[in-house]
């Protein structure tokens, strides 16, 4: 089943009198269990369509359907709504609360949610669990690695059962112990049934996806997740 079906979704940004066409017609469809990574260089308009998928913005024109739900028609509150239940987010900084420890910081998208406080910890623990931080749960940020903090944010990213991963950068703060760690997580998330959806303009990371797609002056190509790199010169 698809969860995402982008039809020629076009985003322009006005800027005074300036427009700049940063997504030009894009059709995309991502199917549950996919693992698609988004390549491109600095200024084609990745983190555009990142937050197009994200439902962080909505298209100028086209459609953008999530789970056959039209996002591009929905209000703020509905979005926000779809942000935090549907969507679980990635992000190259890990966006961690310094001063909380690994399950305070991933119950939070439950407390966003309503859930109740006793469930919120046992599922927090448990997303811990299954990103094999189950012997860290009380441990900050700072006393964690680079990889560890990730996975932390991988199991905030999952508390909620979103139907889809959205991971931007997610290894561009990582040295390549700890990004090996990451893409072997995200090999697990994928042989689990888990969707996702990697931007990243790291070769070794397209490398590992099942599928490889270029964007490049707002518009989005098929690739070979081996040689998408090399032959296209990202
Ligand atoms: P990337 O993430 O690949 O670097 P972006 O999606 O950030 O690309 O940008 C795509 C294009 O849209 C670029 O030309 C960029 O300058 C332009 N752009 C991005 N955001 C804005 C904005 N808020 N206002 C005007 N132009 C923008
Ligand atoms: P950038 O790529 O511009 O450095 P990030 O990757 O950190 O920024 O975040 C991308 C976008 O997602 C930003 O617009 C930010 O406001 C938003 N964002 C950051 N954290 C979250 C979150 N936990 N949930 C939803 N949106 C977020």
């Amino acid at each position: 089943a698809p969860i995402i079906e982008l039809d020629d979704v076009r985003k322009t940004y006005l800027a005074g009198s300036l427009s700049v066409d940063a997504l030009r017609g894009i059709t995309l469809r991502v199917d549950e269990g996919d693992y698609l990574a988004v390549m491109g260089p600095s200024g084609s308009g990745k983190s555009t369509l990142m937050h197009i998928l994200g439902c962080l913005d909505v298209p100028t024109s086209g459609t953008y359907l999530l789970s056959g739900e039209d996002v591009g028609s929905l209000g703020e509150a509905r979005l926000a709504e779809i942000r935090n239940r549907r969507i679980g987010f990635v992000f190259q900084q890990f966006n961690l609360l310094p001063s909380m420890t690994a399950w305070r910081n991933v119950e939070l998208p439950l407390m966003y949610a309503g859930v109740h406080r006793d469930e919120r910890k046992e599922r927090a623990v448990a997303a811990l669990e299954s990103v094999g931080l189950g012997n860290r749960v009380d441990h900050r940020p700072g006393e964690l690695s680079g990889g560890q903090q990730q996975r932390v944010s991988v199991a905030r990213a999952l508390v909620t059962e979103p139907s889809l991963l959205l991971a931007d950068e997610p290894t561009g703060n990582l040295d390549s112990a700890s990004t090996e760690d990451i893409l072997g997580l995200f090999d697990e998330l994928h042989a689990q049934g888990r969707t996702i959806v990697v931007i990243t303009h790291e070769h070794e990371v397209a490398a590992r996806s099942a599928r490889a797609m270029l964007i490049r002056d707002g518009e989005l190509y098929a690739a070979d997740p081996m040689d998408a790199a090399t032959t296209h010169g990202v």
